[in-house]
C-alpha cells in the first residue's frame, strides 16, 4: 500500500509573519494528522522556524531547492546537511520553474537527487511537459527522458527512497488542470519505466500529480489508480483549501 502524500510548495511568496501564520493555522487545523503524508516547503529562510515549531507534529518540513555539492565555495547555495540540520525530510528538486528559469538541465537535477539522498532526505522529482511538448505528441518522450537521467546516476534502487511529482508546465499556475485521465495515463507511464528497472520500486513508489490542484478539483484526480496525492502550488498558501486537499486523498 502507498501512503498518499500531499506537499505544498510555497515559492517566493509571503513575509516571515505570513509564513509563521500560516504554519501556526496548520498545527491548528491538524493538516498532516489524516490518512495522508503532508508536507509544507516554505523559502529557505523560513525553514529553520518552521522546522522548531514542527517538531513533533505530524505536518513534515521540506524545501524548494538545494545544492548539488555537498559543502564549500557556493556563493548563495543551501546544502542538503544544512536542509537536514534544520528539519527538513523532502527536497523538490527539477521544479520546472528551475528547469526553466534557471537553466537547470536534465544532470543537474539527476546530481541534486542524489545530493539529497545522500543527506537521508527524500527528493521530489518533478518531471513533465511544456505545452509545446504535448502538443506535438512528445509528453512520454519528455518525461522518459527525465526520468532517464535520474535512473543513469541514481540507479533504480534511488527510487526506493524517493517521490515523483508528474507536472505538466501548462497546468502550473494556470488554472488549466490536467484532466484525471491525462495525469493516469502518465503517471501509468512514470511507473511503467521504473518498473522495467524493478517492478516492486515501481510498486511502491508515490507519483505526484501537480498543476492547479485544489479542493474542488483534487478529489477526481487522487481517485485514479496511479495518482498519489498532490504538488501544491497556489492552493497551499490557505490553509483551508490545503486542509481540504489533504482531506481528498482516497481513505
Ligand atoms: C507547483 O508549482 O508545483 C504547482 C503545482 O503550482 P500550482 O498548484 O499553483 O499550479
Amino acid at each position: 500500500m502507498r501512503r498518499p502524500l500531499v506537499a505544498g510548495n510555497w515559492k517566493m511568496h509571503g513575509s516571515g509573519a505570513e509564513a509563521g501564520r500560516l504554519i501556526g493555522e496548520l498545527i491548528a487545523i491538524n493538516a498532516g494528522g489524516g490518512p495522508a503524508e503532508v508536507v509544507v516547503c516554505p523559502p529557505f529562510v523560513y525553514l529553520a522556524e518552521a522546522g522548531q515549531r514542527l517538531r513533533g507534529n505530524a505536518l513534515l518540513l521540506g524545501a524548494q531547492d538545494v545544492c548539488a555539492e555537498e559543502i564549500g565555495a557556493h556563493t548563495g547555495e543551501v546544502s542538503a546537511s544544512m536542509l537536514a540540520d534544520v528539519g527538513c525530510r523532502f527536497v523538490i528538486v527539477g521544479h520546472s520553474e528551475r528547469r526553466a528559469l534557471y537553466g537547470e538541465d536534465d544532470a543537474l537535477v539527476a546530481r541534486k537527487f542524489v545530493a539529497v539522498q545522500r543527506q537521508g532526505l527524500v527528493p521530489i522529482l518533478c518531471v513533465g511537459e511544456s505545452l509545446e511538448e504535448r502538443e506535438r505528441g512528445a509528453t512520454h518522450e519528455i518525461v522518459s527522458r527525465q526520468l532517464t537521467a535520474v535512473l543513469g546516476m541514481a540507479g533504480v534502487a534511488g527510487f526506493g527512497a524517493a517521490v515523483v511529482a508528474y507536472e505538466p508546465v501548462w497546468a502550473i499556475g494556470t488554472g488549466r488542470t490536467a484532466t484525471p485521465a491525462q495525469a493516469q495515463e502518465v503517471h501509468s507511464l512514470i511507473r511503467g519505466r521504473i518498473a522495467e528497472k524493478d517492478a516492486t520500486i515501481a510498486a511502491s513508489l508515490r507519483v505526484l500529480y501537480g498543476g492547479s490542484v485544489k479542493a474542488s478539483n483534487a478529489a477526481e484526480l487522487f481517485a485514479k489508480p496511479d495518482v498519489d496525492g498532490g504538488l501544491i502550488g497556489g492552493a497551499s498558501l490557505k490553509a483551508d483549501e490545503f486542509g481540504r486537499i489533504c482531506a481528498a486523498v482516497r481513505k
